[in-house]
């Protein structure tokens, strides 16, 4: 199950970037999934609950997913389309496209903190 190792990364990222004291105030983490991630948000979710069982200190952290849906870009009529059900045609034109240009996101999108401060990573 590669979930389990995308929540020890998530972890180890926020590890490098944060001091030890900001870790242990730290009460909810939002990200970002798009739906080609290839990444199962409830598996994401049964996974974060593992690893934050079994490390006491992450115990009381909670997982926000956006799912960020699929949007091809047509250059034909410069149109960008949302993709419904796997279907990668343009919207305006009709025209099969796999012009991905949104998705494939799967990145932390803002780490929230108990004393209200919100920081935001890229
Ligand atoms: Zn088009």
């Amino acid at each position: 199950m590669h979930e389990i190792s995308l929540v020890r990364n998530i972890f180890a990222t926020l590890e490098s970037e944060f001091s030890k004291d900001d870790l242990g105030t730290m009460t909810a983490i939002d990200m970002k999934i798009g739906l080609l991630a290839n990444v199962e948000p409830i598996l994401m979710q049964n996974a974060f609950e593992a690893v934050t069982t079994a490390e006491e200190k992450y115990q009381t952290v909670r997982l926000n997913i956006e799912l960020i849906p699929i949007e091809i870009f047509c250059p034909d009529c410069e149109t960008q389309s949302t993709i419904e059900n796997y279907k990668f045609a343009c919207s305006s034109c009709g025209k099969p496209n796999n012009n991905v240009v949104k998705g494939t996101e799967l990145l932390i999108h803002r780490v929230h903190f108990d004393q209200e401060e919100e920081v935001a990573t890229k």
